[in-house]
């Protein structure tokens, strides 16, 4: 879109991977252990990231936990973004389009496709006006995350020639699309069985150059990440995958350690987590400067 403010920092950071062959994590952080292993890791990688929170995020800490996540990430001094994952709520979409989000991903995706389009257009007028940049999904992700609903219909993946529609008439800047991904738990087989590439490769073919967006990224393995490159998959959401060492060190040692030294030594674990990602699946480690 020729009116959308290319110094937005989500779209720097994706288009900046896209050109270079890397991708870069967005991480859910639920608290303030989460944005300080964010920080810690890309410095120390002299990486990019994304730190996304839910809407979730938005209730339970209020509006001024969001200001507090954007001045730590725009002060660090590696290129950070900060993200609002899957909002739903046309409510929560209001709320998030006055907060200093760098991007918003708009979960239309339980509503009619036709609709879904109309939503997600006057979405990306308002928000591209305010130099905020728009992920959408398109298709259906099934499954169920913190603070999301489970969708209780078979998935509906994304047809590649409505995809390069619905980038034409909506004008979102990055899409999520289904392709057999699924949020949560995987079934028999995890992602290698359930993930469809060749109608990834369509998708990406359609919209070469839409950075798209990897959803559903519990249990799958360092091979598969590095292949999604090859379809276009530039933003990685990031969850469990980082987050388990540190829940599970805080789950161990929670009634044995003081809060400081709980938060010092889970947030270390966190953020080795994070850097493991950086540096040998995603290669986002030294791509800080572009
Ligand atoms: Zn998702």
């Amino acid at each position: 879109m020729a009116s959308f403010p290319h110094n937005n920092r989500t779209f720097q950071i994706l288009d900046a991977a896209s050109k270079g062959g890397y991708a870069v994590g967005a991480y859910n952080c639920y608290n303030d252990d989460g944005v300080i292993a964010v920080i810690r890791a890309a410095e120390r990688c002299k990486s990019p990231a994304i730190i996304q929170i839910f809407p979730w995020t938005i209730k339970f800490q209020g509006p001024h936990f969001v200001k507090y996540v954007v001045a730590a990430a725009h002060s660090a001094s590696v290129p950070i973004a900060v993200h609002l994952d899957h909002c739903i709520e046309p409510e929560d979409v209001k709320t998030a389009l006055d907060l200093p989000f760098d991007s918003i991903m708009v979960d239309a995706s339980t509503l009619e496709p036709e609709e879904n389009i109309r939503n997600c257009r006057e979405i990306v007028r308002v928000a591209n006006a305010k130099g905020i940049a728009i992920e959408a999904e398109m298709g259906r992700i099934e499954g169920g995350e913190d603070g999301l609903p489970v969708v209780d219909m078979d998935s509906i993946l994304t047809q590649p020639d409505l995809a390069k529609s619905f980038v034409q008439e909506t004008g979102v800047q990055f899409l999520a699309p289904a392709f057999g991904n699924i949020h949560g738990k995987y079934g028999p087989g995890g992602p290698d069985a359930s993930w469809r590439l060749p109608l990834l490769m369509d998708i990406h073919r359609a919209i070469p150059q839409i950075p798209l967006v990897l959803h559903g990224t519990h249990g799958v393995s360092d091979v598969l990440f590095r292949e999604t490159r090859k379809y276009g998959m530039v933003k990685v959401n990031l969850n469990r995958t980082v987050r388990d060492a540190y829940t599970y060190f805080v789950a161990q040692n929670a009634d044995k350690l003081e809060l400081t030294a709980l938060k010092t030594r889970g947030v270390e674990i966190y953020a080795s987590s994070i850097e493991r990602m950086m540096l040998d699946v995603l290669e986002s480690a030294g791509k800080a400067s572009f």
